[in-house]
């Protein structure tokens, strides 16, 4: 076996790492392998560029003398004793003693091979945290090697690197020292475009691998060093270019010239319609009119807060689109959304004579069938649907326009799924894509530079503003009776409980297809909103008290929603299901259970839930003590603010940028090394390096791009 790399003889305690590495040489792809093809590490480069999220110190060795409890040290001594304890868990216990003192390795797991390994008179070499143990001072599962007495040390720090289950540490530091070693690393930046402190590449991955023990391990760790800055432009470099070479692309793309007619469907639907634009409304219309007229796709983001009117204005780009003979799909991330959608879009365009289309998973057979052959004939001129819309089996007779709500709510997988849909008719489709989610100005600038925004930055008028309180749950009690006197009088309520875990599918997968290890998730646990569901009924008797969450059949969620949006029901107990899109104006009070758990962002979408008619409404956030500091500031920020885009800025004050931008923000997690504000430098300077290469050193951006992003490269551009 090849034995390269610091750790390559490094038998760790988990020695069924050290089996499977022997069984990779037959040609059947091995629980290891797999994972790793699973985490995109196919290719040398990708190896190579798999880099360490911590290190371990194995250089030197610790005399236990010296140790303290609680530190992690590796520590050589002779094993005195060995045993299996039974009683209680069954254990392994190696006693070791260095000549200063003596530590116990406990293994809870093992196997027989080890304890006859690690026998009396052995020399081992263990590391692992020191802590103090019911049987006297031990390591739990600490790493350990057989040695003789004139064994070296390692050279250099041990990497960790990011792995998934069934991925050995032991297993895939070999995979990366080989991969490392074969992957060609040639310079593909012209130097004159690099600072001139910045290591070579062959170097830099050589050194941040294996770094030598006298390095500050706080420059490693926090990417500070030289090595890391050229590592992390290395990656938004990749970034840049692929993005401009996207952009170009989409410039040669055709796509159907759409123009509003006069006396067309947009007029008749704006007569129609029971209010008037807003002037920002009126605006973003305008910036989208233009983009359907050219024959190049459009590419657009509309942002605007919740409840600023962002449908409206999708309908309208449709009918100029089916005007002209083109079919619509509008695509939501939750099927209660798109139900809305559906009803909305019927209720405005059906009188107008258009065909509307219904797609979701749940529909049955049958009515699936038929909706599909109204989409591929050509009957139904629009859409409406999850992301069903867009699965192979849907084929459009003429799709025009794609219109994509709540877009940061869709996982990778599925946008680029949407990417593949457009791609495969002959005029490619125009795009727009929704969200209530601010995309931060220099987000949009430089990281999307494929990507048009349009933002509607005014409410409609009419609206009252949302008072919001902030109470300790111990005022539970009064908030019921508050709510009595106002179902009593009327009005709709909102109860929002928090559970443990309620994302969607699609989340796992994209995770998955960005090479990150998913975690497992926890099990739903229901009981908070049933609970509380249960007490409501009791205390408001002879109202209607609705219970939804993510796990009821679809049927019955659009049950509970028609009745409430009806007034059949007073009160909604509702996870947040609800937190997109949900729009039942006459719901005018929100309570928010345990809102200490949930994020900014998150608060600010259910809010916006409330306060959609000409009822002042009123947003009740309970809190269970003690509030963490973030918890505090977070209800602070939501008891002064109701604007969207101050939510944003204080969410990105309180978390800080790396979370911010985290998974759900328009493919960024797909960078792994450079984060977009911390190192908002070097994003300007990847940019103009990008432009130069394209222009002057086209061959060697494409092989750039390639190394870096391989078969990843797609999802950027999804
Ligand atoms: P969002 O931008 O959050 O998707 P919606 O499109 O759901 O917001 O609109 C919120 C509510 O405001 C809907 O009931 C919608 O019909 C209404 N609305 C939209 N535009 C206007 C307007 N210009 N004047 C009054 N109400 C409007
Ligand atoms: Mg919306």
């Amino acid at each position: 076996m090849a034995q390269s790399g610091a750790s390559a003889n490094h038998a760790s305690s988990k020695s069924a790492g050290s089996t499977k590495v022997e069984a990779a040489a037959t040609p059947a792809r091995s629980a290891p392998q797999k994972a790793m093809d699973k985490l995109g590490l196919v290719r040398d480069i990708d190896l190579a560029l798999h880099l360490p999220l911590r290190y371990e110190d194995e250089t030197r060795l610790t005399l236990l003398r010296d140790a303290r409890d609680g530190q992690t040290v590796q520590v050589e001594g002779i094993v005195s004793e060995n045993r299996i304890e039974a009683r209680g868990r069954r254990q392994l216990i190696v006693r070791l003693d260095d000549g200063t003192g003596e530590v116990l390795l406990r293994f809870l797991n093992f196997y027989g091979s080890q304890q006859k390994s690690w026998a009396p008179g052995v020399r081992l070499r263990a590391r692992g945290e020191l802590r103090h143990g019911f049987w006297g001072r031990e390591m739990v599962h600490p790493t350990v090697r057989i040695v003789s007495d004139n064994t070296p040390l390692a050279a250099s720090l041990t990497p960790v690197y990011p792995t998934s289950a069934g991925l050995p540490q032991a297993y895939l530091r070999k995979a990366v020292a080989s991969g490392l070693s074969r992957a060609p690393l040639e310079e593909l930046i012209p130097p004159e475009l690099l600072p001139g402190r910045w290591p070579r590449l062959r170097d830099a991955l050589h050194f941040l691998h294996h770094p030598s023990p006298e390095v500050a391990v706080e420059a490693l760790e926090d990417h500070s060093h030289p090595a890391w800055q050229r590592l992390k432009f290395e990656e938004l470099l990749a970034q840049q270019v692929s993005q401009m070479q996207a952009r170009a692309e989409r410039a040669h793309l055709k796509a159907p010239v759409l123009k509003a007619v006069p006396q067309g469907l947009q007029e008749r639907l704006l007569a129609v319609l029971p209010f008037q634009l807003t002037a920002a409304q009126q605006k973003v219309c305008e910036e989208i009119a233009q983009d359907l007229q050219r024959p190049q796709p459009m590419h657009r983001l509309l942002q605007g807060d919740v409840g600023s009117g962002k449908t409206v204005v999708a309908a309208l780009a449709a009918a100029v689109a089916m005007d002209a003979g083109w079919q619509c799909a509008l695509m939501a991330p939750t099927e209660i959304l798109a139900e809305q959608h559906f009803r909305k879009l019927v209720g405005w365009l059906e009188p107008l004579g258009i065909k509307v289309a219904w797609l979701t998973g749940s529909l049955k057979a049958k009515a699936k069938r038929a909706q599909l052959e109204a989409v591929a004939s050509g009957e139904a001129q629009l859409v409406v649907g999850t992301h069903a819309v867009i699965q192979d089996q849907v084929e459009f007779a003429k799709l025009g326009l794609a219109l994509i709500d709540e877009q940061h709510r869709f996982g990778v997988a599925q946008r680029l799924q949407l990417r593949r849909k457009l791609e495969s008719s002959e005029l490619e489709p125009h795009l727009l894509m929704m969200s209530a989610t601010p995309i931060p100005r220099t987000l949009a600038m430089t990281y999307l530079a494929d990507l048009e925004v349009s933002t509607i930055d005014e409410l409609p008028p009419g609206r009252t503003p949302i008072v919001t309180k902030v109470f300790a749950d111990t005022r539970r009690p009064d908030v019921v009776e508050r709510i009595r006197d106002e179902v009593a009088k009327g009005s709709q309520v909102y109860w929002v409980c928090p559970l443990i875990d309620e994302t969607e599918d699609s989340d796992q997968a994209a995770d998955e297809l960005a090479g990150r290890a998913s975690n497992r998730r926890p099990p739903l646990d229901l009981s908070n909103v049933t609970q509380t569901h249960q007490e409501l009924s009791e205390a408001l008797a002879g109202f209607g008290v609705g219970l939804l969450h993510g796990r009821l059949p679809a049927a019955e969620k659009a049950d509970v929603m028609a009745r409430f949006a009806s007034g059949e029901l007073s009160v909604l107990v509702a996870t947040t299901v609800i937190e997109v899109g949900v729009d039942v104006p006459n719901a005018s009070l929100m309570v928010i259970e345990h809102a200490e758990r949930f994020g900014l962002s998150q608060l600010h979408q259910l809010r916006g839930r409330v306060g959609r008619g000409a009822v002042a409404s009123v947003c009740v956030l309970l809190y269970a003590s003690p509030l963490s500091d973030s918890g505090k500031q977070r209800l602070k920020a939501m008891a002064e603010t109701t604007d969207g885009f101050e939510i944003a800025r204080r969410d990105l004050e309180i978390r800080g940028p790396g979370e911010f931008m985290g998974s759900r923000q328009s493919g960024a997690a797909l960078l792994r090394f450079a984060d977009l504000n911390e190192d908002q430098g070097l994003v300007a300077r990847a940019r103009q390096v990008a432009e130069i290469m394209l222009r002057d050193h086209p061959d060697a951006a494409q092989r750039h791009v390639a190394r870096w992003l391989g078969q990843k490269s797609e999802f950027l551009k999804a």
